[in-house]
């Protein structure tokens, strides 16, 4: 990165980190109570240039690469609710990325245009009832009729999936197994789609939703790329989703260890702070280091990616090691908290339960090892 990139990088940074203090962290728990953040903070994030970092100029984005993308994120995570960036990054990366990346450029003047605007939000729906590791099995069907498609089907744990103006759609048009699967663009009102928001135990801030499609009739044009090479552009997908995911990890990980620091020099017990005993030291020692380690890793990827190498492995490692990171620093950090880590009134009380997702969304840590072991020699 040259010095005027990172120049402009900071300045992002700077811009994002006042938005969350002013319009995103009075807020966030009003967001979680309602589970969803408001329609306006698209709109808001859209004002200032935030919401299409990395969509196209052309359709109103800001053409910039994936660091953006992390800096945004790193200082949405700061607001202390993991659901509010995984909304923004739902809507902005993982639906309409692959609108940009597949899509024509009818759809992309109509989806991406509306996106980077905050006129409309996205969702990307894969995950099925009995397909979420396996997205190869996807059963919800879609069959041709005419200049339409008919969708049936259901889709679940979609993010911003009650909220959605637009659902990026994975859809089985073919045989079975991955070359029988397409992209479609279903329109957030079309008739047929019933939607059911979830209740979850973490993430609240962010709208999760069980999706029912019903005989969707569905404009063909709305065909992301060509019919049965759907498959291809969800993994392409995947890479950018699995950077968000390390990238969140290792800010949310910091976050909480911050928090845990404060709280050690705070809290008394037997006359002394309790970063006074040893253990205590050692303990949030071992967790900074741990996600030293992971932002450098996740750092790696990135370079990797936004270089344009081949680096499906190594964005594996960073969702890996650093999801995986949170989850442990979790532990650790509520356990200094006592009783009160077991509270919702207390931030790290919630830092812990949001941390759960991590190694789930986009790809669970299994899944990441298959990965790594395939690219890697290590299969028999
Ligand atoms: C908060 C949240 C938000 C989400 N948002 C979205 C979204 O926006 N869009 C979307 O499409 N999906 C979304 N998902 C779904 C997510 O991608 C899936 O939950 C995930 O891919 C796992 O699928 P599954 O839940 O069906 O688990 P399963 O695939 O049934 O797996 C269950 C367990 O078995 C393990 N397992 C499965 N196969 C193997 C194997 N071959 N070897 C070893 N272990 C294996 C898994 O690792 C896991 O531990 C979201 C999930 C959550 C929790």
């Amino acid at each position: 990165m040259d010095s005027s990139h990172s120049e402009e990088l900071q300045l992002l940074r700077r811009s994002v980190a006042e938005f969350v203090d002013r319009e995103i962290r009075p807020h966030t728990m009003e967001w979680e109570q309602q589970g969803a953040v408001p329609r306006e903070l698209f709109s808001k994030l859209a004002a200032l240039g935030f919401l299409g970092v990395r969509l196209s100029p052309e359709y109103g984005g800001g053409g910039q690469n994936f660091w953006f993308t992390a800096a945004l994120v790193q200082e949405l995570v700061r607001c202390g609710s993991i659901g509010v960036a995984v909304s923004v990054m739902a809507h902005a990366e993982f639906a309409t990325m692959l609108i940009q990346r597949g899509g024509s450029s009818a759809l992309q003047d109509k989806y991406v245009r509306a996106a980077c605007a905050g006129r409309m939000i996205g969702a990307l729906g894969v995950s099925e009832p009995d397909a979420g590791s396996d997205v190869a099995a996807l059963r919800t069907r879609a069959v041709r009729d005419g200049d339409d498609y008919v969708i049936d089907g259901a889709k679940l744990y979609i993010s911003n999936g009650t909220i959605a103006d637009y659902i990026t759609t994975a859809v089985r048009t073919g045989g079975p197994g991955h070359r029988g699967i397409s992209i479609i663009v279903v329109p957030g009102d079309c008739r047929g789609l019933t939607r059911k928001r979830l209740r979850k135990i973490g993430t609240h801030a962010a709208d999760t939703a069980e999706l029912h499609f019903d005989h969707c009739r569905v404009p063909a044009a709305n065909l992301v790329g060509a019919e049965n090479d759907g498959f291809r552009l969800i993994m392409a997908g995947f890479e950018g989703e699995r950077l968000v995911l390390a990238t969140i990890a290792c800010s949310h990980a910091r976050l909480m260890f911050e928090e845990a620091r404060k709280w050690g020099h705070d809290r008394t017990a037997f006359a002394q702070p309790l970063l006074g005993f040893q253990v205590w030291q050692h303990r949030l020692a071992d967790v900074l280091t741990r996600i030293e380690a992971a932002q450098t890793l996740t750092d790696r990827a990135i370079d990797q990616y936004v270089q344009g190498n081949e680096a499906a492995s190594l964005i594996s490692m960073a969702k890996l090691y650093a999801t995986e990171m949170a989850l442990d620093t979790a532990r650790e950090c509520a356990q200094l908290y006592g009783g009160l880590s077991h509270m919702e009134e207390c931030l790290m009380g919630r830092l812990y339960r949001d941390s759960l997702a991590l190694t789930i969304g986009a790809g669970t840590s299994e899944m990441m090892r298959g990965i790594i072991a395939r690219a890697n020699d290590l299969t028999a």
